[in-house]
């Protein structure tokens, strides 16, 4: 069958950059989402639309389509108070933050300077050019369960309810 909205998508798919360094790969072979949800980015979920069981595809998504362009306003400097006392803050560690709507941001650490540590709010890829290689290993279509969540269910996936 072919992928469209409410269809669960298996892939295997190996994601690299403009230089070919491997950035991510899905784990055994296996990654199940949820087609119309949201829940890969947009340039990737489009280029699957579609497509059906084995075809295999080169996608390349740019950051607007990805994670977004880098946004230098999304630094901040931070005291080292911030963080809990018992870190060793390090260059490149990731921590959960509160955005300013209660939302969970990723925040990176840019540069550590004294008691002064700058934290940048951009996701890790963003402004980042995504290739992906994405063999489409089944197509099924979703419980009615699994739209009403908007995520997979199933084996493999740790979710209770
Ligand atoms: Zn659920």
């Amino acid at each position: 069958m072919k992928i469209a909205e409410n269809t669960v998508v298996t892939i295997d798919y190996e994601l690299t950059d403009e230089s070919g360094n491997v950035l991510d790969r899905s784990k055994g072979g296996n990654f199940a989402y949820l087609h119309g949800a949201k829940n890969i980015i947009p340039g990737l979920e489009n280029a699957l639309s579609g497509k059906t069981t084995g075809d295999q595809i080169s996608v390349a998504v740019s950051p607007e389509e990805g994670y977004g362009i880098r946004d230098e306003s999304r630094l901040q400097a931070v005291h080292r108070e911030m963080f809990p006392s018992d870190t060793d803050l390090e260059v490149g560690m990731q921590f959960h933050a509160e955005g300013p709507e209660g939302e969970v941001l990723l925040v990176t650490v840019a540069s550590i300077e004294g008691d002064e540590v700058t934290v940048d709010g951009n996701h890790p890829l963003a402004g980042v050019n995504l290739n992906f290689q994405v063999s489409i290993v089944d197509v099924r279509d979703a419980s009615e369960e699994e739209i009403d969540h908007g995520h997979v269910h199933g084996p493999g996936h740790a979710h209770h309810h």
